[in-house]
């Protein structure tokens, strides 16, 4: 008995996805964000970078982001939000939290 197997589907992951937060496109670590947080019921995600995710729940509460329903505009009205994406936009995407030591030599 000859098993067919399925043909596989072809690496989804080609770079048409953009972080949903920068908007730059990501690199080979992708995290999923929970729109409406977990916790209150929300399903739908959307991938982001790893900086991102954690720039987005560094600067809202779960509450806070439940109460904005996944509005990309509304989060980026929060102060933090705005002045986090502004200074991601020219890093590379895989780019993560720099630990201040460069000292070279
Ligand atoms: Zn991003």
């Amino acid at each position: 008995m000859a098993k067919k197997s399925l043909p596989r589907p072809k690496d989804a992951e080609e770079e048409q996805s953009a972080c949903w937060l920068c908007g730059r496109s990501l690199g080979h670590k992708v995290q999923q964000h929970h729109l409406v947080p977990k916790a209150k019921k929300g399903k739908a995600t959307v991938p982001v970078q790893p900086i991102c995710h954690r720039a987005i729940h560094a600067h809202a509460t779960n509450g806070e982001l439940a109460r904005m329903e996944g509005s990309h505009a509304e989060l980026m009205q929060q102060e933090g939000i705005a002045r986090f994406v502004g200074w991601v936009a020219d890093k590379p995407p895989d780019f993560y939290a720099p630990t201040r030591r460069r000292r070279q030599g």
